[in-house]
């Protein structure tokens, strides 16, 4: 019978310890890709390539891409 009465608190101790902590939003510009020129990206509907430039790699939509 003891037995029977302790699993319940074993389990609550172990879903208690177990809950998945809160992961931080890394929000920045690195993550969201986008055209450097106009700022849209493939939610617009864009197709984007990369581009090495001195500041580093940068993406470019199609119509931004061939400017310097
Ligand atoms: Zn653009």
């Amino acid at each position: 019978m003891s037995q029977i009465l302790e699993r319940p608190k074993n389990s609550r101790l172990l879903i208690q310890d177990f809950l998945p902590f809160q992961k931080p939003l890394v929000k920045s510009s690195a993550t969201s890709i986008s055209c450097y020129i106009c700022g849209k990206g493939l939610e617009d509907g864009l197709s984007l390539t990369a581009k090495h430039t001195p500041m580093g790699s940068l993406f470019f939509c199609g119509s931004h891409y061939y400017l310097k």
